[in-house]
């Protein structure tokens, strides 16, 4: 039967951001409920280990329960639709939630189908992506499979979450083809929709070095327009208005697909004008520009920063003090400034620390003497063991 309840802080997603932020504010606030549908919470960042065969994608996996902080109300349901105007949210069991304060951080939405011919091969003929839990371990197999001939690498443009993982799988493949010492006899290209590497000149250029070393050929400027799976042919077109597209045959392939808000969240009242359809906030203070007592944070959040677990560790803290100030009347005063991080695997030993800010120039958290923006083995050793020691028992906690 469908029921209306209230609470002072409903929080749409337990995902990074969602568990993060009810973490900070549980100290605070008496009366908090999360509504997530899943079971399972997903340590993301290391589906790409899982793809190059450095981890086991159960090691990023926990239940729900156990990351919702104590004294948070977790409702096991998924959220349909917002009524903003009478501040309530209505979920898939029909049931109406009502709050002072909202949160929404449900995530990204993976639009496979968006590029022809992805969505029916995924998983199959050699086609992957370490985008979900279920195919980063197909990623690995053909890896392993792949001994000569053509493998591509693609990235979609608009934004995505980890932009910097499109090309860390390629460079795990190419650590292990040499290892195998089939490197050679296999042409690998690597396709980006962007002008260079990466967007902060001095990360393009260690990138740089570590595709010459590989021998890719890396293709700027263009993405994948689709794919004939039966002929295993990818077609690319140019993001230059008068360039050309170009078609690659490949034994093996890492597509990584188009994101965009949930489509829920884009035809609400919530989302900006823009086709990507985020949630409309302030991309200093995280709140909603329309509706003062709704905050959105993490990948669903309209901020123009990279979309990463990292983003959400430096906003949560921000979103939990402001949604403090919303609660008490008071002026929020706390801002998020664009801090992202991206930890570019080059090897299967090797890490550079991509760190930067609205300003897209380098903001490294490390002291000056451990130069962390050229690939460094210690930093592997961060990627694997440290960064997910830290989100399990820090950042979940509402701590670091
Ligand atoms: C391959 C890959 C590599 C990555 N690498 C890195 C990295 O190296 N470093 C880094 O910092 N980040 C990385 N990321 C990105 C990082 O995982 C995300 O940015 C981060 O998880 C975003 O947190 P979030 O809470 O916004 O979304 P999520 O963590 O995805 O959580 C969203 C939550 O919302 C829930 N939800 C969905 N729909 C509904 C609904 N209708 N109602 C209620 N709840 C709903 C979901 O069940 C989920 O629990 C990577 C991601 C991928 C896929």
């Amino acid at each position: 039967m469908a029921t209306t309840t209230h609470h002072k802080v409903v929080i749409v997603g337990g995902g990074a951001a969602g568990i993060s932020v009810s973490a900070r504010l549980r100290k605070e606030v008496d009366d908090i409920a999360i509504i997530d549908p899943s079971e399972k919470h997903y340590y993301q960042p290391l589906w790409t280990l899982v793809g190059g065969g450095c981890a086991k994608r159960e090691t990023t996996q926990r239940s729900e329960a156990s990351v919702i902080p104590k004294g948070v109300n977790w409702i096991k349901d998924a959220v349909t639709s917002f009524d903003p105007d009478n501040n309530s949210v209505e979920t898939a069991g029909g049931d109406t939630i009502g709050y002072d304060v909202l949160i929404v951080c449900p995530g990204i939405q993976l639009d496979w189908n968006k590029i022809p011919g992805v969505s029916d091969t995924l998983g199959k003929n050699g086609v992957s992506s370490n985008y979900t839990y279920d195919l980063a371990p197909k990623t690995w197999e053909f890896i392993q499979n792949t001994k000569s001939g053509s493998a591509v690498f693609t990235m979609p443009s608009g934004p995505i979450k980890c932009a910097g993982a499109p090309q860390k799988i390629a460079y795990l493949a190419c650590d292990y083809w040499r290892s195998e010492g089939v490197l050679d006899d296999i042409d690998v290209h690597l396709v980006l929709p962007t002008p260079r590497t990466f967007g902060v000149p001095v990360f393009a250029d260690a990138l740089d070095e570590v595709v010459a070393d590989y021998g890719i050929d890396l293709h700027l400027m263009s993405e994948l327009e689709s794919l004939d799976s039966d002929g295993k042919k990818a077609t690319f077109k140019s993001m230059e208005e008068d360039g050309d597209g170009f078609t690659l045959d490949y034994d093996m392939m890492h597509v990584v697909p188009h994101q965009s808000a949930p489509d829920w969240v884009k035809s609400s009242p919530l989302s900006t004008d823009e086709p990507t359809g985020y949630v409309d906030v302030d991309k200093n203070t995280h709140q909603h520009v329309r509706y003062a007592n709704i905050f959105s944070l993490g990948d669903a959040g309209s901020m123009p920063n990279s979309k990463t677990g990292a983003a959400a560790r430096k906003q949560a803290p921000v979103v939990a003090a402001n949604v403090l100030a919303q609660l008490a009347g008071g002026d929020l005063s706390k801002r998020y400034e664009g801090y992202s991080s991206c930890p570019l695997t080059t090897s299967r030993h090797k890490m550079l620390l991509a760190e930067f800010d609205y300003s897209m120039e380098p903001t490294p958290s490390f002291p000056k003497f451990i130069n962390a923006q050229k690939p460094r083995r210690d930093m592997w050793f961060l990627k694997k063991y440290g960064l997910p020691f830290f989100y399990w028992n820090m950042m979940l906690k509402g701590r670091g």
